[in-house]
C-alpha cells in the first residue's frame, strides 16, 4: 500500500552544523565535537523518525469474513509503539471529529476493546484523543482531511502518550466510516510497522559517519606519524646491510702481468680514470664490467649499480 510521509522539521538539527568551536581547538577536538553532537541529534524512536502503523482489518461481508492487511498509517509522534486491537467505533452525532467533550461513541456491548475512528479538523488532535481516551478507547485512528487520498503523516499530540493514535489516510478512513456507517462490524489490528528516517536525518547520519572517520583516520594518522621516519630509517640501515653482503660475495682477482685487463688498448677504470697495473685487485660484477675494487666498493656502496650498465647489484 502505498502512502506519503511529509517532512519534518529539522531547524534544531541544521543549527548544530553551524556551530563554530573556538580557534584554539585543535582539529581533532573540533572534529570530535562536532560528530558527537551530531550522533547526538540523530533522531530517536518517539521523536524524529516516523513509525508506520499494519492496519489488520477484518469485517464481515455476507457469509464472507474480509481481512485484509497494510502499511497504512502512522504512529502519531507521541503515541505508544504498541500492538492495540479491537472493534472500531464512530463518534455519535452529525459529524465525525469528536471535538465536543461531550461526544459518545457507539460501542458495541460485546465489545471489550475498542478503537474511535476520528476525522481531522475542528480541533487538535490532543483534543480528540482525550476526548475518545475518556470515553475508555484503547486505540485512535484519525484519517487525513478529505481530498488527501491517503496521505498521512505523524501526528503531534502532546499529552495523550498513554494512548496509541495512528493516522490514516482519508480514503482508507472513509471505507471504514461507509462499512460501519453501514452496520458492518469492523476490528481492526494495529501493529508497529517499519522505522523511517526522514530525508535530512539521513543525510545528517551519514554525514556524522563521515567525520568519525575522518576523526578515526586522524587520530590514527598523528599515532603512526613519529614511527615513519624510524621505520625508513630501519628501512635503509638494513638495505646498506644487504648491500654489503652483496658486494661481499662479488668475484675479486688480483691483477698480474700478462692479464688482458692490462692491456694499455682496454678500457680504464671508469671511477678513478686510472689504468689497471699489476698487483691491482679488481672486482668484475655480474655484467661482466670491473673496476678497482678499492674505486668500486664505495660507489656500490652508495648507488648499488654498476657505473656502466647500470645492473643492480641486489638483483644478480
Ligand atoms: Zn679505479
Ligand atoms: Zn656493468
Amino acid at each position: 500500500m502505498v502512502f506519503v510521509i511529509s517532512c519534518l522539521s529539522v531547524n534544531g538539527k541544521m543549527s548544530l552544523l553551524t556551530a563554530t568551536p573556538s580557534a584554539q581547538s585543535s582539529v581533532s577536538s573540533r572534529l570530535l565535537r562536532l560528530s558527537i553532537f551530531l550522533l547526538l541529534g540523530l533522531p530517536d524512536s518517539k521523536g524524529k523518525a516516523i513509525w508506520t502503523a499494519h492496519l489488520n482489518i477484518t469485517f464481515q461481508e455476507g457469509n464472507q469474513i474480509i481481512s485484509e492487511l497494510g502499511e497504512s498509517g502512522v504512529f502519531g509522534n507521541h503515541s505508544p509503539l504498541e500492538r492495540v486491537s479491537g472493534v472500531v467505533v464512530l463518534p455519535e452525532g452529525w459529524n465525525q471529529n469528536a471535538c465536543n467533550p461531550m461526544t459518545n461513541f457507539s460501542r458495541p456491548e460485546q465489545a471489550d476493546s475498542w478503537l474511535a475512528l476520528i476525522e481531522r479538523g475542528g480541533c487538535t488532535f490532543t483534543h480528540k484523543i482525550n476526548v475518545a481516551a475518556q470515553k475508555g478507547a484503547n486505540g485512535v485512528i484519525i484519517y487525513n482531511y478529505p481530498g488527501t487520498g491517503n496521505k498521512v503523516f505523524p501526528m503531534s499530540h502532546q499529552g495523550t502518550e498513554n494512548i496509541v493514535a495512528v493516522m490514516i489516510g482519508n480514503l482508507k478512513g472513509l471505507e471504514l466510516l461507509y462499512l460501519i456507517q453501514k452496520g458492518v462490524y469492523v476490528t481492526i489490528i494495529i501493529e508497529v510497522g517499519r522505522v523511517y528516517v526522514p530525508w535530512m536525518s539521513h543525510y545528517i547520519l551519514y554525514l556524522s559517519y563521515f567525520l568519525v572517520f575522518m576523526f578515526t583516520y586522524y587520530c590514527f594518522y598523528c599515532t603512526w606519524r613519529p614511527q615513519m621516519p624510524n621505520y625508513s630509517l630501519r628501512r635503509r640501515r638494513q638495505m646498506k646491510v644487504d648491500v654489503k653482503k652483496a658486494i661481499g660475495q662479488i668475484e675479486l682477482r688480483m691483477l698480474k702481468e700478462g692479464d688482458k685487463e692490462i692491456d694499455p688498448n682496454e678500457n680504464d677504470c671508469v671511477v678513478c680514470f686510472d689504468t689497471y697495473k699489476p698487483q691491482d685487485v679488481i672486482r668484475i660484477l655480474a655484467c661482466k664490467h670491473f673496476f678497482h675494487k678499492a674505486c668500486i666498493d664505495p660507489w656500490l656502496l652508495a648507488h648499488r649499480t654498476c657505473p656502466i650498465c647500470k645492473c643492480d647489484i641486489l638483483r644478480t
